[in-house]
């Protein structure tokens, strides 16, 4: 039994099984690098962190067709995962096409909707809604990229919109009810350890499903895997004991009833800088529950508000 609730114990308990991601791409892009807020990207994109996603075009897909087959999984045990870029910015018909597509192949349990806050509006949120309701046995989850509520940090990373349209989106799809999961980014530069427990602790009142908690991976390819490779001493690029004890930390804060889907990144193997220690995504997992075990922190218990 872990210190935090996993998505795996959250699937098993409301659905009576694992359930595992499946990376699709529907070729989207994103507001951020098409030139509608900007052309460059947030600082640390390396193209929608789709590199493991198989081209989606609505069609019924089969186990074999996914790039991560897992062995013990069946049909039906997976979940439709539009990972790539934004994956709410189209019509609303097109997305309509791919999702009920998705909900409809007896492959997926669900869907999950990597997006932006500011690329879901009054349609898409109806959308949501109407699918929820045509679908109610199945998982209908949108994700949403925050990584920081602090707008020095947002400005800096390029992210595009503010917290009031982070604000806005999460009463969009309250209103849809459906499960909503929020990615937070660890290390960012300029963030002190009380910053980022400062961004766990709101999502606490935010009414939120689920977290992904992510360490910042300096890409070879990014603007900021550029600016580390030009002048690596102006980074503090986080230790692994740093990055332990803040993770530690975030799951004593995080409400017990919020799922943690992810604890590290699995990085970008061959275009990884920094930090290094972080492909020994096992190791680094060990050293979190080592951590939990020596402070006996357990999810929520450092809570404090
Ligand atoms: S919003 Fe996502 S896909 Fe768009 S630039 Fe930022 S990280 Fe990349």
């Amino acid at each position: 039994m872990e210190r935090y609730l996993t998505f795996s114990h959250w699937c098993k308990e409301h659905y009576g099984r694992r359930l595992y991601r499946a990376a699709l791409s529907a070729g989207m892009t994103c507001p951020n690098r098409d030139g509608t807020i900007d052309t460059r990207g947030c600082i640390f994109c390396l193209g929608g962190s789709g590199d493991f996603s198989v081209a989606y075009e609505g069609k019924r897909m089969n186990k074999e067709d996914l790039v991560f087959n897992h062995r013990e999984a069946e049909p039906g045990d997976y979940i439709a995962y539009f990972q790539s870029y934004t994956n709410t910015y189209a019509p609303v018909e097109r997305l309509r096409f791919l999702f009920e597509s998705a909900l409809e192949d007896p492959l997926f349990a669900g869907i999950s909707v990597a997006t932006r806050p500011d690329c879901i509006n009054e349609e898409t949120a109806a959308l949501f809604k109407e699918l929820r309701q045509k679908y109610p046995e199945k998982l209908i989850m949108a994700e949403l990229g925050l990584q920081t509520i602090h707008e020095s940090s947002a400005l800096w990373m390029r992210r595009g919109y503010s917290l009031p349209v982070f604000e806005k989106c999460l009463e969009l799809l309250h209103e849809a009810d459906v499960n909503i999961t929020v990615h937070v980014i660890i290390g960012l530069p300029g963030e002190t350890k009380e910053m980022m427990y400062e961004t766990v602790r709101y999502l606490n009142h935010c009414g939120i499903d689920g977290v992904k908690l992510q360490l910042l991976h300096y890409l070879k390819g990014t603007d900021l895997g550029y600016l580390y490779e030009k002048d690596p001493d102006s980074f503090h690029v986080l230790t692994l004991e740093e990055y332990t004890e803040i993770i530690a930390e975030c799951i004593g804060i995080l409400n017990p009833d919020i799922v943690i889907h992810r604890l590290t990144g699995d990085g970008n193997g061959e275009a990884l800088l920094a930090p290094l220690w972080s492909k020994d995504k096992r190791h680094v997992l060990n050293m979190i529950r080592h951590e939990l075990k020596i402070r006996n922190i357990v999810q929520g218990c450092l809570r404090n508000d």
